[in-house]
């Protein structure tokens, strides 16, 4: 292959974001190349993608699969395996990229679609065993595999420690809140949460015990078992290596939360330069948000060429 083939469009990451886009660009005939790093993605536990109309429940792996089938029926977008270690201004317009297999290609538009990197807490014996299945990040993905289960909801403030009664009702009548110790208002809110029928346990997570991923109990740092079988645990969140990067050297724009900045045609602060799924929000993210943020881009990629 040509290390500096010239295209349309370099998308760089291929979940639902990028790859969606890189459906509708195809279809308006853009040259397209999608660059997808070989390492799993981050949702590679998930042992099903829920609330995709169309392919409900299907793995990560079979989504992408059945993707690049449907890509490589057009025949115009060309995959890469490889991981985007920079992107640059090129002199002449548009934008130079490199991978890390040692190739590089140049694009007229660039669409940043990498999505997010969830920091576990590397500390927590029993929490890599459970993520993706008991452990879940969003009640809307697996709420449903773990109704009518006992939950615990790892918050960190009180506003958030608050709703577990309520908020997650749907899913399990049973939910308690877990609070690092010292958590300001903390009596208050477990008071509040006694009177709604709930409880507000402090204490810092060091053991989660489980058989095969299915969680039971959750032991404190100070001995304490709760016994709990489903822990509604979000963890923080940050850019990939290249986004950050690219904050640096191309003054690319964050918002205060560290999510990517877009207009509405998902255009970053960089001309030319866009981005679209969960590397752009915080509170909108999922597989079919990305999907629809990707198809956006792709329109305004298509639009701003030809207008
Ligand atoms: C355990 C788990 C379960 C989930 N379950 C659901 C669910 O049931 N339903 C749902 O709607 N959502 C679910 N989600 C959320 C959903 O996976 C994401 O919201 C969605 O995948 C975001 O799509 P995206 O295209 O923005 O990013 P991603 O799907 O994260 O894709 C980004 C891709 O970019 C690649 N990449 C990153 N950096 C580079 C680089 N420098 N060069 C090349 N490639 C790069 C990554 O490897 C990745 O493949 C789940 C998430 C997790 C963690």
């Amino acid at each position: 292959m040509n290390p500096f083939a010239h295209y349309d469009t370099v998308i760089v990451g291929g979940g639902p974001a990028g790859l969606t886009a890189a459906l509708a660009l195809t279809r308006y005939r853009h040259r397209t190349l999608v660059v997808e790093s070989p390492a799993p993605p981050r949702n590679h536990a998930s042992r099903g993608v829920h609330g995709m109309i169309g392919l409900e429940g299907a793995t990560p792996a079979e989504v992408r699969a059945r993707a690049w089938a449907e890509l490589d029926a057009y025949g115009l977008a060309e995959h890469r395996a490889a991981a985007a270690e920079d992107v640059t201004l090129a002199a002449d317009g548009g934008f130079h990229l490199t991978f890390d297999d040692g190739s590089a290609a140049w694009g007229r538009t660039v669409l940043l679609a990498t999505g997010v990197v969830d920091i576990h807490p590397v500390d927590v014996d029993g929490f890599a065993a459970c993520w993706g299945r008991t452990v879940i990040h969003c009640p809307f993905c697996v709420g449903w595999e773990n109704a009518g289960r006992t939950w615990g909801v790892v918050a960190d403030n009180p506003a958030y420690a608050a709703t577990a009664a309520g908020a997650f009702s749907a899913w399990s009548a049973d939910v308690i809140a877990i609070a690092p110790p010292g958590m300001e208002r903390a009596a208050e809110t477990r008071q509040a949460l006694r009177a709604a029928g709930s409880d507000l346990v402090e204490g810092e997570i060091v053991r989660l015990h489980h058989r095969a991923g299915d969680l039971h109990t959750v032991e404190l740092a100070d001995g304490t078992l709760l016994a709990r079988q489903t822990l509604l645990w979000s963890p923080p969140q940050q850019q990939v290596p290249l986004v950050t990067r690219l904050t640096t050297t191309l003054g690319l724009a964050l918002n205060e939360d560290g999510f990517l900045t877009v207009g509405a045609d998902r255009q970053t602060n960089v001309p030319g330069l866009y981005a679209a799924g969960d590397l752009t929000t915080q509170w909108e993210q999922g597989a079919m948000n990305a999907a629809g943020a990707g198809a956006a881009a792709a329109d305004a990629i298509h639009f701003a060429r030809t207008l």
